[in-house]
């Protein structure tokens, strides 16, 4: 196969994916009460403050910081469907003047250095893998601003085969709670909290409002096997996530720039 080809297949896949999470409220396991509690940990904002929500999807976790602070937020998300859908929820909620979502990477940043007082990002940091992103986002941030990012993390030194086998393909940089705070401290800031975001938020707020979203997409793509691969996967990830529960989650880390 040509590069071009697999190129537009790839592209195809992703284009696919932004589809089906459009349709979902949140694209990453959360909720309001958990993004206020790990608000509660961060001080100092103001109506002057400079925010940044990066991978920000289509934006719920953006809107409930914007009502529960008063500075300026700009969403990042790589998918222009999110950020349309982002723009228009900002704009439902009146907050269209102070919050403003933007397609651009997380791996490269249209701020300047010192500019940010908080970056916020909810289950997105690992697209470019913790480490790096907490590296590279430290540029940005003026001094004793902080960071608050969840990310997938084992609760446990060890786990049972299968469930370790299913992380080290999809995302290798899943590492302990010590390990990732470790990595965090490495990168220049200081450790503030750490808390695990609690399994309603998985099972109530991620996986529930999938079933019907599931059933949707599989009649508007029927016969589409790429779409129905994902599903089934998607369900794969369901079930794991039943039985190994107890061994990993999302966590939620906080710092504050050296
Ligand atoms: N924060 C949201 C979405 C999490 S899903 C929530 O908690 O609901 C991860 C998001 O990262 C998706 O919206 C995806 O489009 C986005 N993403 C993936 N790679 C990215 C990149 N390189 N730069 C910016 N966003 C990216």
């Amino acid at each position: 196969m040509s590069n071009e080809k697999s190129k537009s297949i790839h592209e195809f896949d992703f284009s696919l994916i932004a589809d089906y999470f459009s349709n979902l409220e949140r694209q990453g396991p959360g909720s309001p009460e958990i993004t206020l509690k790990a608000m509660s940990f961060i001080e100092g904002l103001s109506e002057y403050s400079r925010i940044a929500d990066l991978g920000c999807g289509s934006g719920g976790q953006t809107m409930v910081l914007a009502q529960n602070t008063p500075g300026h937020i700009t969403g990042i998300d790589l998918f222009p469907i999110f950020i349309d859908q982002f723009n228009q929820y900002a704009k439902q909620l009146h907050l269209e003047d102070r919050v403003i979502g933007q397609v651009d990477s997380m791996d490269y940043l249209p701020f300047q250095e010192e500019e940010l007082d908080l970056i916020w990002s909810e289950g997105a940091i690992y697209n470019i893998g913790f480490e790096r992103g907490l590296n590279y986002w430290l540029q940005f941030l003026k001094q004793g601003a902080y960071i608050a990012v969840s990310e997938a993390s084992w609760f446990t030194s060890e786990r049972p085969e299968e469930i370790d086998a299913f992380w080290k393909d999809a995302y290798p940089g899943i590492d302990t709670i010590p390990n990732k705070v470790a990595q965090m401290q490495r990168a220049g800031y200081i450790p503030v909290a750490t808390f695990i975001v609690p399994e309603i938020c998985w099972t109530e707020h991620f996986y529930a409002p999938q079933v019907e979203a599931q059933e949707a997409f599989l009649q508007k793509y029927a016969g589409n096997k790429t779409a129905a691969d994902f599903i089934a996967n998607q369900r794969y990830e369901e079930q794991l996530f039943n039985k190994y529960k107890d061994y990993y989650g999302y966590v939620f880390y906080i710092g504050k720039k050296l």
